[in-house]
């Protein structure tokens, strides 16, 4: 048995599920293939505690991979929900809290004039690239390696996330066609963005860039990087699109945003906005929006798009965060930081800590430099990661299933919660220490 401890009820659900859905999951990263051993099946949440089907408790370092910010099971979105739900459920009209949840996006982050209510965000930057496209009458898209914009066909080309995680070189099912006009660049490269501009003059529509990368490990702009990306678009007539799926609405109120300034043509959000529901959204400049159907040419649509009970849990979470929740957040997330790299360093295990507000991730990188780009997050040693993952496992902490993904904390990351990380952390980082590339652990 080379994991520390079984889990027989994941390990009973997961063959299940083997059975009837392709690797046993709905979304490949939590099938723990990337560290091996059984992936937990949650069944219940509570502020930072999640539960598995074998009853035991852990606290929750990934937050449903950011969306869960107040916490599981917060009170003011449960009764936000239970009261919609007694409303019912779909409509197909449209409804209040579209409306409201709209103008808490437009309140808070100012670039967005108008805005677009989608299911995943996935569809956000799909229908964003669609709408740059059919404003600048272009076709060509710039994006960055290791950058991920959900599994939208033009925009998995070097993708990160799963993608990075499985060191997939591309996806079987996107033609040529369809990346064909998709163009990948180094992540931090100002001047390579320069050079397709000078190659492709008047062909990209625009280049989309997570706003704050979180998809290869936490890799943050380099100081002028989206201003200058911002400048190179509008000299070229192309648009900047900021996905702020990962970033909307959790590292500030007005997200990335918030903490750059640098206004982008058109963005994307998730996540954190949708409360634990599939909620979505892109927008931006109200010239821009107006291109889109019904209002213009472009089509977009979609039969749940503004769910009612999605809306309200997105505007009841929303409410909630204002400058102490955000403090909150924000304090847990440096306080485990702090812990990690005591940890780490203690052992002697050489490691990079890189933040982007109260977003952060570990790479196991053996010179100690800072990770800049989808290159050099790949330079880690990952079977490090995979030891110590396991190790904080087996003591109740709930880390991302890979070494290439943001850790999350909540404003419910009390110090109780902290307290159990700082406990588990000596050993996972002994583990991490110890650990071969033959993966004994
Ligand atoms: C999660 C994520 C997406 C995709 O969102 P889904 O809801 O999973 O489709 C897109 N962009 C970024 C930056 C993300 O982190």
């Amino acid at each position: 048995m080379p994991y520390p401890y079984e889990a027989p009820a994941s390990q009973s659900l997961f063959d299940r599920a083997a059975v009837v859905t392709p690797g046993g999951v709905n979304s490949p990263v939590r099938a723990f293939r990337a560290v091996g051993g059984t992936p937990r099946f949650m069944v219940s949440g509570t502020g930072p505690y999640l539960t598995d089907a074998d009853g035991r408790e852990y606290v929750d370092l990934v937050c449903s991979w950011g969306p869960m910010i107040l916490g599981h099971s917060h009170p003011a979105v449960l009764e936000a929900v239970q009261a919609a739900v007694a409303r019912g459920t779909s409509f197909g009209t449209p409804g209040e809290g579209e409306v409201e949840l709209a103008e808490e996006i437009v309140g808070r982050v100012e670039p967005v004039e108008q805005v677009r209510l989608v299911s995943s965000g996935t569809e956000a930057t799909m229908s964003a690239i669609r709408l740059a496209r059919g404003f600048t009458g272009r076709a060509k898209v710039v994006k960055f390696a290791g950058c991920y914009h959900g599994h939208v066909d033009a925009l998995l080309a070097s993708a990160g996330s799963g993608v990075a995680t499985f060191g997939l070189p591309d996806t079987p099912g996107v033609t040529g066609a369809q990346a064909g006009e998709t163009l990948v660049l180094p992540y931090n490269d100002l001047d390579a963005v320069r050079a397709a501009f000078a190659a492709h003059p008047g062909e990209i529509a625009c280049v989309i860039t997570e706003a704050s990368p979180g998809n290869m490990g936490v890799v943050p702009p380099a100081e002028g990087f989206n201003a200058g990306l911002k400048a190179l678009c509008a000299e070229n007539g192309a648009l900047y699109v900021s996905d702020e799926v990962m970033t909307g609405f959790r590292v500030s109120r007005a997200g990335w945003y918030g903490l750059d300034g640098v206004a982008p043509d058109l963005m994307t959000f998730g996540k954190v906005m949708g409360g634990g529901f599939p909620a979505a959204a892109f927008g931006g400049r109200r010239d821009v929006m107006a291109h889109l159907a019904p209002a213009g040419p472009v089509y977009q649509a979609g039969t749940l798009s503004g769910n009612p009970v999605a809306t309200a849990a997105g505007v009841a979470q929303l409410r909630q965060l204002d400058d102490a929740a955000y403090a909150k957040v924000d304090a847990a997330s440096e306080a485990v930081r702090t812990l990690v790299a005591e940890a780490l360093t203690k052992e002697g295990v050489a490691h990079t800590l890189q933040t982007a507000g109260n977003m952060f991730s570990v790479f196991f990188t053996t010179d100690g430099g800072p990770v800049t780009d989808y290159a050099s997050a790949k330079e880690q040693e990952a079977f490090r990661y995979n030891a110590f993952f396991h190790s904080m496992l087996a003591q109740g902490v709930y880390l991302p299933p890979s070494a290439f993904e943001s850790w999350f904390v909540s404003s419910a990351h009390d110090e109780r919660a902290v307290e159990r990380i700082a406990a588990a952390l000596p050993a996972a980082a002994r583990a991490a220490a110890e650990a071969t590339e033959a993966g004994d652990n």
